[in-house]
């Protein structure tokens, strides 16, 4: 019997003549899937099946397997195809969604992130490093890394100078930081406060400004990589092309 789901396409990879092999987001979890001859021009599915697009996929089952029988763009992410840069983070992005989620474990709060977040850097509602670093630092809470940023895991002090240790999670007070914690401005707090409690629709609702920008861009990166205990080959390919 066929069924329909809604997919944002996180890898595609080519098989053999003219196939795609598919890895792909929903809100049950991931999956994998064959589209046949989607790279053929008379393909029915040859747009939706492509990385990086939000599709209604129909699907049918071949020896146990998910095929697609044919598919419709609902968001194509058209802008991230115009620049380099963003396709490139746009793929490291898809390369952490790949990574973090899990097949038949449910993910509403994962696609949703992801789709917000491509929607975002393919149309620049905000800036490309904004939007990864908030991409990180949501993420990290939905994988159940939460950081610690009502004051210091420790003794619990709110006051004064605080620093961020991305190992433990959370923030430190002076007394009781150890090796590699960070100060953390205000600012980069704030921020910080913001992305971990607002309601999805408002993560990239905040500006940040002078050295506030790189201190968060870090610190969410260095959380993220931190708490997986992982690099990217993606971010890395990201970080090569990226114009200082
Ligand atoms: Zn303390």
């Amino acid at each position: 019997m066929d069924k329909t789901i809604k997919a944002l396409v996180l890898r595609e990879v080519k098989y053999k003549e003219a196939d795609r092999i598919l890895t792909v987001l929903t809100e049950e979890g991931k999956m994998t899937m064959k589209a046949p001859g989607a790279l053929r021009k008379t393909s029915k599915c040859s747009a939706a099946t492509q990385q990086l697009t939000f599709s209604d996929l129909t699907l049918y089952t071949r020896v146990g397997h998910w095929q697609v029988r044919e598919g419709t763009v609902i968001e194509g992410f058209d802008g991230l195809r115009r620049d380099l840069e963003k396709l490139s983070l746009a793929a490291y992005l898809a390369q952490v969604l790949e990574t973090v989620s899990d097949e038949d474990v449910a993910s509403p709060e994962l696609l949703q992130l992801g789709l917000n977040s491509l929607f975002a850097l393919s149309n620049g509602l905000a800036e490309d490093w904004l939007v990864k670093a908030v991409f990180e630092l949501r993420l990290a809470c939905l994988t159940g890394y939460t950081p610690e940023l009502s004051g210091c895991m420790q003794c619990g002090e709110t006051e004064g100078e605080l620093y961020f240790d991305c190992e433990r999670g959370g923030l430190v007070c002076g007394h009781c930081r150890e090796y590699g914690a960070k100060r953390v401005s205000s600012a980069c707090l704030a921020a910080m406060r913001h992305v971990v409690s607002v309601s999805a629709k408002k993560i990239f609702s905040f500006t940040l400004t002078g050295d506030a920008v790189a201190e968060f861009a870090d610190l969410c990166e260095k959380y993220l990589l931190t708490q997986l205990d992982r690099g990217f080959s993606a971010l890395d390919y990201y970080k090569s092309i990226r114009i200082i």
